[in-house]
């Protein structure tokens, strides 16, 4: 997707600071931070939203989650607990349009979501 900010960052044409990266996801530090650690967790091929996800991108977003866990260790919030939020279209927040989880952590964060 050549006008996805997401995909650019996932090909390394926009830099960013790279906190963990495998064979299918890229996690990168939240370039405005809501929380004292902000990753934001993609996977490298594009999927617009949630409501895109099917059965085939299972082994995507196992290694989302496994990306999740390794920001978390890393991170040193594994123990202490961290948020992980994934906005999809309006109502939900989503601003960019390639799916992505949030890793948020480093503070006790509020209570309730919405
Ligand atoms: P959304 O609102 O779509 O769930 O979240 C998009 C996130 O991407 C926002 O938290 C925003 O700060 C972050 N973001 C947008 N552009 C860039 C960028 O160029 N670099 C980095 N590191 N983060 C970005
Ligand atoms: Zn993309």
């Amino acid at each position: 997707m050549e006008d996805c900010i997401f995909c650019k960052i996932a090909s390394g044409a926009i830099p960013s600071s790279k906190v963990y990266e495998d064979a299918e996801v890229l996690a990168f530090d939240d370039i405005h931070p809501m929380a004292p650690i902000h990753v934001v967790v993609i996977p490298k091929r594009h999927i617009p939203t949630l409501m895109d996800v099917t059965t085939g991108d299972a082994k995507t977003l196992v290694a989302m989650f496994k990306a999740a866990q390794e920001v978390a260790r890393s991170k040193g919030v594994a123990e202490k607990g961290f948020r992980v939020v994934i906005n999809c279209n309006k109502d939900g927040g989503q601003v960019v349009f390639h799916l992505h989880m949030h890793v948020l952590g480093g503070k006790k964060l509020k209570d309730g979501l919405a």
